[in-house]
């Protein structure tokens, strides 16, 4: 079996310790590849020196919409430069997005860096790693006026309708722990929607943790779970869901 873990922050220090031999579970559980995206311009060197360690790693650059206090608009020249040079390596730009959902969140200032990390992901054609929270509309009509070359939509939990318009865009839905949490029905039923073409597998390891393990650090290696929720939840076996969900994540990123 081939899984991907497409969303890991495995370059958090704290992996630190044991960063090796997580990689070698992963490894004996069939997990083949892990999409490391970034969230400030402070960390892009680490993960880039990480994902450097181990070809199962893939890393993607960007500035993440949680973190706006740190970025400067300099950055956005810095990531132009540090893409262009990590061309080879580098698998997405992300995690880019906007998040409404934080306490005084600024809609201006973080639609102007979406959108010119949009224009980055345009220019360079790469996919883009999405983080969205209380915002897939505006997202869309970003998204409408800067096409991409398509992307995932990490731990989506938005409408049928909203899915629809990002899948005509070229978007997958990443599928997390979220989903092994009985009491969470709506996104439960909505993953068991969705059409299986438009679904991959992540964990967003440290965060987001699967049920029974809050507060707990989560891992990548935790994918099959998640597999083995969706295959619950939907008509088709965990073989075919590990499958296809893997080629889906084929079909965009080059791994
Ligand atoms: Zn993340």
């Amino acid at each position: 079996m081939h899984l991907i873990d497409s969303h890991c922050h495995l370059d958090f220090s704290i992996f630190d310790l044991d960063r090796d031999q997580i990689l070698s579970r992963c490894n004996d559980l069939g997990i083949k590849s892990l999409i490391i995206p970034a969230v400030t311009v402070s960390s892009w060197q680490r993960l880039l020196s990480v994902c450097a360690q181990s070809k199962v790693l893939h890393p993607a650059l960007g500035l993440h919409p949680m973190f706006m206090q740190e970025h400067k608009p300099e950055h956005i020249d810095h990531l132009k430069d540090s893409v262009t040079q990590h061309k080879r390596t580098l698998v997405a730009i992300g995690e880019i997005g906007l998040d409404f959902y934080l306490p005084d969140h600024d809609k201006q200032a973080q639609t102007v860096l979406f959108t010119e990390q949009l224009k980055i992901a345009q220019d360079t054609e790469l996919p883009v790693l999405l983080h969205v929270r209380k915002a897939h509309d505006q997202t869309v009509s970003c998204l409408k006026k800067h096409p991409v070359n398509g992307g995932i939509v990490h731990a989506f939990n938005g409408s049928m309708q909203q899915a629809d318009h990002y899948q005509k865009l070229g978007f997958l839905f990443g599928v997390g722990g979220a989903i092994t949490h009985p009491n969470a029905t709506r996104l439960r039923s909505l993953m068991a929607q969705l059409p299986l073409s438009s679904l991959v597998l992540e964990t967003d390891s440290p965060d987001m943790p699967i049920a029974n393990m809050i507060g707990t650090r989560n891992s990548p290696e935790n994918i099959p779970k998640i597999l083995a929720t969706l295959a619950e939840l939907r008509s088709e076996t965990a073989e075919e869901i590990a499958l296809i969900t893997t080629q889906n994540c084929q079909r965009l990123i080059k791994l």
